[in-house]
């Protein structure tokens, strides 16, 4: 660390190139927090020969990411996968178990694994670059400075920079009119300080992590209701696909309540009761809220460097995640959409490089934003990049469909998935791929190939041609080109 104790002074003057003259500061850059959209820019920075350091609260290193959100959840998913023996009950029956009473302890030794091995991997990564890894959190002095303060009474310490990169992430938003205790009413940090797993669940929104984890539940046995304010769920993706997930959560026994709202739930030693605004009680073992995520800005002080947050706590950025004081960056959850680990660590990167004057991409920016993949990790898995059949209706453009389902390949036989399926969406005119569509097994793996095909600007005529690994999965692509081919073919034929 560096001690060091600047006089207070006024915002300075709008820097944001590295021609900035200004007075030695103690680092190039400092970046608050480790999560995914951290570390990229401060290892960006580093490898680009700046001095920098990262500030993090003790016990949080690699952030939300991996202490609570994405490593935990995904984990536990594997570990739920695994111990259940969901994947194989397509060839062994529908009674197929690996491990009859499973735990809460079975499921988060997994865990806890992999959240240590992948702390020391960024620990090691951060000091193989130089960055120095300040303990503690960060709030601003001002806009060249911040104070970081540690756990113990009187340990803090300011440092300045020329720049700032803010990566705070967000937490759960928690409603104000329903009481917490973190044992029988929870969010999703609470799932990983579970107890045993429930009977039965109520999950409060159909996000993103709260179908994740009622698909987990579900697996495990659980009875979950989800109930959502909307009249349908992840709306975002493919009609079609939401329908297959919502078919096989029906099939788990997850009951939907959707267009429905909570107005409240009572807890006794029993258990908990949801009741909703149109009058109906659910009786439940636990209640998970998932109900939106807040910035997490309110101990930064940011008023002291000249910036303001959203209501939300998030913060405004441009498109180089310049804030509106240009040498101070946010990056990740705290802007917004599209919160993801991935996006996270592009944003960090891409801000650690211009805020240093280095052109941040080698191809075509815009067309690689434009299919950015989206996954979904419920049990069946959902990943998509590219345009939905939707969005192109409502902007009058034309595709064809081409699909693959993964029981007529061998592989899909094979691992015992006969639900899965890949769309592609084609142009007819130019053959374009437009959009990609998986659900099933490795959806989130195999979106990849088209991602690369649309990104590289390719069509459907390469996946006609191109002869793939048998028997595969990827296989699937080949199946839906030859389909979305001869449906263009017909088309030609007739018209
Ligand atoms: C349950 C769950 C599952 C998820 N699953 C996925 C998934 O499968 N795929 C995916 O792409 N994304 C997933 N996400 C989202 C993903 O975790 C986030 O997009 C990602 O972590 C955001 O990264 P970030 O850089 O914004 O920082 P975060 O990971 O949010 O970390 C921010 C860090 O900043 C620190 N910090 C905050 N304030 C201060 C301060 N004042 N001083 C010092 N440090 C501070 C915090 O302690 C924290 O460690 C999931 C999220 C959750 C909650």
């Amino acid at each position: 660390m560096h001690p060091v104790d600047p006089p207070e002074q006024p915002p300075s003057e709008p820097v944001g190139t590295q021609t900035d003259p200004g007075p030695r500061r103690d680092y190039d850059l400092v970046v608050i927090g480790s999560g995914p959209g951290g570390q990229k820019a401060a290892i960006a920075a580093a490898k680009l020969g700046k001095r920098v350091a990262v500030v993090e609260r003790r016990g949080m290193i690699g952030g939300v990411c991996t202490q609570t959100g994405t490593i935990p959840s995904k984990t536990l998913r594997e570990a739920v996968l695994y111990l259940t023996g969901y994947a194989m009950r397509g060839l062994y029956g529908e009674s197929y178990r690996l491990k009859q009473d499973i735990t809460v302890q079975d499921l988060l030794a997994r865990t806890h694994f992999v959240i240590g091995r992948e702390e020391e991997v960024i620990r090691a990564q951060l000091q193989r670059n130089r960055v120095d890894l300040l303990a503690g959190a960060a709030r601003f002095v001002h806009d060249h400075a911040v104070e970081v303060i540690g756990e113990r009474r009187g340990e803090h310490q300011v440092v300045t920079a020329d720049r700032i990169v803010i990566a705070t992430g967000t937490r759960p938003a928690r409603p104000p009119q329903v009481e917490f205790d973190d044992r029988r009413v929870l969010d999703s940090d609470g799932i990983l300080t579970m107890e045993h797993i429930p009977s039965s669940m109520v999950v409060v929104g159909a996000g993103v992590i709260g179908i994740e984890y009622a698909s987990m539940f579900a697996a495990l046995g659980t009875r979950v209701t989800v109930v959502e304010r909307r009249p349908q769920m992840l709306d975002f993706c493919d009609a079609e696909v939401v329908e297959s997930l919502k078919f096989h959560l029906r099939d788990l026994a997850v009951t939907f309540r959707f267009g429905e709202e909570v107005s409240g739930v009572s807890v006794s030693d029993r258990g908990t009761v949801t009741t909703l605004v149109s009058g109906k009680k659910i009786p439940a073992e636990t209640v998970m809220y998932s109900a939106g995520r807040q910035g997490v800005t309110d101990e930064l002080e940011v008023e002291r460097a000249g910036l303001e947050t959203d209501a939300r706590g998030r913060i405004k950025v441009d498109e180089h995640y310049r804030t509106a004081v240009p040498h101070i960056y946010a990056v990740g959850d705290v802007i917004g959409f599209p919160a993801l680990a991935a996006t996270s660590m592009e944003q960090g990167r891409q801000a650690a490089y211009h805020a240093f004057d280095e052109h941040p991409h080698k191809g075509e920016a815009a067309s690689m934003a434009e299919v950015s993949p989206f996954g979904i990790y419920t049990i069946p898995e959902v990943s998509y990049c590219g345009a939905t059949e939707s969005e192109l209706t409502e902007k009058a453009v034309p595709y064809e469909v081409g699909i693959s389902r993964y029981r007529e390949l061998a592989r899909g036989q094979i691992v015992g998935d006969d639900y899965g399926m890949l769309k592609l969406l084609v142009s007819p005119e130019t053959h374009a791929l437009l959009g990609v569509h998986v659900f099933g097994t490795s959806a989130t793996e195999l979106v990849h190939i088209g991602q690369a095909i649309m990104g590289c600007g390719g069509t459907v005529d390469y996946l006609v041609d191109a002869v793939l690994n048998y028997p595969t999965l990827s296989e699937a692509y080949k199946v839906a080109a030859l389909d979305a081919t001869n449906k263009i073919r017909a088309l030609e034929q007739f018209a």
